[in-house]
């Protein structure tokens, strides 16, 4: 958190040996000090956490239209897939062939060794490759799910974990939480970013 007039830390302070204020630490110069009660700040952190939250029905849909776009994004790494496989094969036959040119003499020894090493290398740059789009595939889908399915419960699980629990959680969500005399204005990482802005209008086609 920073506060939103003069760009310092939010910091804590005990009082009286038991409350705990938030503050700015006005160590750009004098700043308004407008201090908030920890317990209060838990509560409004709470309620940004809830501006992110989706209901079933939304989440089923939004799965739903996942779903339907992970067959596009599927189609284009399966053909990227088919396409690397069969370069892959020539490259083989090249290979295989170049190799019996060379025992039969019909080669040099020096262009076996070049062309070679230039077809395994290419090669293996192409099962890396492979390797991306399979990832690509598998994760899209599942990475958007258990995205959805966080948001869905965030504010569920905000309420009831402990502190350190509910730092991370508010990690994951904002990258930035600014105060400006006591309000606060998140800044929402992406995807969560969508959610609230979604909630916000209502508006979901997009
Ligand atoms: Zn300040």
């Amino acid at each position: 958190m920073t506060c939103g007039r003069c760009g310092c830390s939010i910091t804590a302070e005990i009082q009286k040996n038991r409350y705990i204020y938030y503050h700015c630490t006005g160590s750009k110069g004098k700043c308004e000090k407008a201090y908030i009660r920890e317990e209060l700040l838990e509560d409004k952190l709470g309620q940004v956490v809830k501006k992110i939250v989706i209901d079933d029905a939304k989440l089923e849909w939004i799965k739903e239209a996942l779903k339907a776009s992970h067959v596009d994004e599927k189609a284009y790494h399966d053909e990227m897939i088919g396409k690397l496989t069969l370069r892959h094969k020539k490259l083989q036959q090249k290979l295989d062939q170049a190799y019996e040119d060379k025992l039969e003499g019909k080669i040099t020894e020096e262009f076996w060794n070049r062309k070679s090493e230039q077809w395994i290398e290419e090669q293996s740059r192409i099962l890396s490759e492979i390797q991306c789009h399979q990832n690509a595939n598998k994760s899209y889908f599942d990475e958007g799910i258990k995205i959805l399915e966080l948001a869905s419960k965030a504010y569920f699980l905000y309420q009831k974990q402990e502190a350190p629990e509910k730092r991370k959680l508010l990690n994951f969500l904002l990258s930035n939480c600014q105060v400006i005399d006591g309000t606060l204005y998140p800044t929402y990482r992406k995807p969560f970013d969508l959610l609230a802005e979604g909630n916000k209008t209502e508006k979901w086609g997009g």
